[in-house]
């Protein structure tokens, strides 16, 4: 019997937290592709996948410190997120560990100041 092998470049031993990464990549990409309707209606298989992402991250980065996020930074996901920072040219937050955030500050990528939601919320 002939043994399927995949012949990518690509196909060599993954490190754990390159797996999270690509986990995490790929809800992203889920829910990026999904109708405001068909993201509704995946309720539950959000609800359920959001579980298994955490419990793979536990398994991944060890238990956490007081005041970490349940998720992997969203920058390295080395490291549990214990910041929502505001990155230049993305309309979304980015949940990140602190070491990230220094970083993308010393960089200049980060959005300091009020966010345009909070300036224009009539609330
Ligand atoms: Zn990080």
């Amino acid at each position: 019997m002939k043994k399927h092998r995949s012949t990518s470049p690509t196909s060599k031993r993954m490190t754990r937290k390159a797996a999270l990464a690509e986990l995490f990549q790929l809800r992203t990409d889920w829910y990026l592709a999904l109708s405001h309707a068909q993201f509704e209606a995946a309720f539950e298989q959000r609800n359920r996948t959001s579980e298994a992402l955490r419990v793979v991250t536990r398994m991944v980065l060890g238990p956490r410190r007081p005041g970490q996020f349940t998720l992997p930074c969203a920058v390295c996901y080395g490291r549990y997120a214990e910041e929502i920072v505001y990155e230049q040219g993305k309309t979304l937050s980015t949940w990140c560990c602190t070491s990230c955030r220094d970083r993308l500050r010393e960089e200049g990528k980060l959005h300091e100041s009020v966010t345009q939601e909070q300036e224009t919320n009539p609330l």
